[in-house]
């Protein structure tokens, strides 16, 4: 059984083929996935997404790039839909310092303000590092406690900074199709994940593995991140694969008490 984790199924490339890409990713063994809002309006329509498909669950948040078209105050609303049954994480939030630096410190009172919603309402939080992952480690820190978890998506830190998560219990890390890529350079830092902190994504419609470069992403091809992470780690894929199913469930579905 496998998790896509990370999903944006609402972007209009995807979602009008939405139909035939669920049942290729069942085809694959893909169970659910979690699809990632970036504001409020994806917000409510992952949740219509997840009420119409039985196998999509929902991340709710503000994500980095959109807090120059938010105010503090979307999260009243948000809140609001908290309560559903297919919510399972906050998200997605974090730091991206590559597409606009000048708000920092705008993209820090958001990724807080999360933080103290996933605390409060139990919930693990999708972390989105561009540029960014030191500062959002230390945010993490400074706010860490026994309640908070979450996931560094689309992980591209160095071996210092993977350390610096693993350092923190009930935290995880996961790798895009980027990794299949001929100049991919985290090849080591993979190695070093251990398997009990690894989580499943694809980031669809970004970053799809070889051999689909060039088309858009979709949960089917993460069978091909994956083989390549077992590749990686020299590890029988199957064994792989209920290793990361396990972490996705502990994270995500375990600690839910609805
Ligand atoms: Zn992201
Ligand atoms: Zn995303």
């Amino acid at each position: 059984m496998i998790t896509d984790t990370h999903a944006h199924l609402y972007y209009p490339e995807l979602k009008t083929n939405l139909s035939e890409i669920l049942l290729r990713a069942e085809d694959e063994g893909i169970e659910r996935i979690i699809v990632p809002a970036v504001d409020l309006n994806t917000s409510r329509e992952v949740i219509d997404m997840s009420e119409k498909n039985d196998m999509i669950y929902c991340a709710l948040g503000v994500h980095p790039c959109d807090v120059k078209d938010n105010k503090l105050s979307v999260f009243d609303e948000l809140e609001k839909l908290l309560g559903h049954e297919k919510v399972v994480a906050i998200g997605e939030t974090g730091l991206d310092y590559y597409w606009d630096k000048t708000n920092s410190e705008d993209q820090k009172e958001f990724f807080r303000k999360q933080i103290d919603i996933a605390k409060s309402y139990k919930l693990p939080i999708v972390i989105h590092t561009r540029d960014s992952i030191d500062d959002a480690v230390n945010i993490i820190k400074e706010n860490y406690d026994e309640d908070l978890s979450g996931q560094f998506h689309c992980f591209s830190g160095d071996e210092r900074q993977l350390n610096q998560i693993l350092e923190l219990d009930n935290f995880y890390v996961s790798y895009c199709g980027n990794i299949t890529y001929k100049n991919y350079a985290g090849t080591e830092v993979i190695l070093r994940t251990p398997v009990d902190r690894l989580l499943s994504e694809t980031d669809s419609p970004f970053l799809p593995p070889v051999p689909y470069r060039g088309k858009k992403n979709e949960p089917s091809y993460i069978v091909n991140t994956l083989k390549k992470i077992s590749e990686i780690k020299n590890m029988e894929y199957d064994v792989l694969l209920k290793n990361v199913s396990q972490n996705c469930e502990k994270l995500f579905w375990d600690n839910i008490i609805k």
